[in-house]
């Protein structure tokens, strides 16, 4: 006997092949279809350009011409349009949500952890199963062991449809029920992200400006990550424990950073490097030296970093 599951449908066990329909096939959204294709499942997709999605077909998706028919033939409707908005406003109308009642819908595009709130709020109004997720990679590493797609929700609901997910990736990471919280790591990992890639373009800028060659920068570069990873988790680390009074372990004071900071900055202004980066790091810092915390640890910096 088949069994209901909780995507609203009676099915034998949880590694049946699904029906899968994909709204949007920009970038990611075709890599996701592509990789749900790739594990046997049948593949729908939609997408505003239809003229974009129509490549998918010679591979074996079928590409509906209008979304409530693309979304009727599912068993499973994952979002990949450019951000919330753009799926508030196409899945609006009510021939939408009828047709997504009792499914489930996959939210995949990149948002904050209130637009995942709001759309899970709006899923329950409209008897919608939902789960938030946020992909951690390129659409290049889409379908391999390493990809990590992060997801929100219901447990059973995600649990109910892990072998489902697997074909997006190895590392399909569940990370509770509120559901803001895959939107909240995303925002914080792009953070780290961001922070590291504006440092290393205002680094390179730099080396040019001193006539220093960027494939050495780059070699030099590598050595020394493993001395900014063994940073960032002391500093994780100290702010979950509070500890930020400088102690045996401090590899560095508030001041003696700060110092590094004013230094990068004048070399900017010696070259006219944008002083965008450095000015903002001499705000925060400044705002560690002046309350009194210049010879804490460096990780004290975090305690201005709210309010
Ligand atoms: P993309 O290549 O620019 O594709 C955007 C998609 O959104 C297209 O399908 C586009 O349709 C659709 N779209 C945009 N505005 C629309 C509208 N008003 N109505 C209907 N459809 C609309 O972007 P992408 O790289 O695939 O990114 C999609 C989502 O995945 C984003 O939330 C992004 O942050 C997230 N993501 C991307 C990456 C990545 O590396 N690319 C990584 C992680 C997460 P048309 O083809 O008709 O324009």
């Amino acid at each position: 006997m088949g069994r209901r599951t909780l995507n609203g449908r009676c099915r034998r066990n949880s590694h049946m092949k699904r029906r899968i329909t994909v709204i949007g096939t920009g970038r990611m959204g075709a890599a996701l279809a592509l990789a749900f294709l790739a594990r046997g499942h049948a593949v729908t997709v939609w997408n505003r350009t239809v003229s974009k999605a129509k490549p998918l077909e010679a591979q074996g998706v079928r590409v509906a011409s209008s979304l409530d028919d693309a979304i009727a033939g599912a068993d499973i409707v994952v979002g990949n349009v450019s951000d919330y908005a753009t799926t508030t406003a196409l899945l609006a109308p009510s021939a939408m949500t009828e047709a997504l009642r009792g499914k489930l819908f996959v939210q995949l595009a990149t948002g904050t952890p209130r637009h995942a709130k709001d759309a899970a709020a709006w899923a329950r109004a409209h008897g919608i199963l939902y789960l938030d997720g946020a992909i951690m990679a390129t659409p290049n590493f889409i379908g391999q062991s390493g990809c990590t797609i992060l997801y929100s929700g219901e447990k059973e609901l995600f649990d109910a449809n892990a072998p489902v997910f697997a074909a997006l990736g190895g590392n399909a990471v569940y990370l509770g029920v509120d559901i803001g919280h895959a939107n909240a790591l995303d925002a914080a990992i792009l953070t780290v992200l961001w922070g590291s890639l504006f440092g290393t373009w205002h680094a390179a800028a730099i080396c040019e400006a001193e006539g220093f060659p960027l494939d050495a920068f780059a070699s030099t570069l590598g050595a020394t990550l493993p001395v900014l990873e063994g940073a960032m988790k002391d500093s994780v680390e100290r702010i979950a424990k509070r500890r930020f009074a400088a102690d045996e372990t401090t590899m560095s004071s508030v001041e003696t950073c700060h110092a590094s900071v004013r230094l990068i900055h004048a070399i900017g202004q010696e070259h006219g490097i944008h002083l965008g980066l450095s000015e903002a790091l001499e705000v925060i810092f400044a705002r560690a030296s002046d309350g009194g915390r210049g010879t804490h640890d460096m990780a004290a910096v975090y305690q201005g970093m709210k309010g």
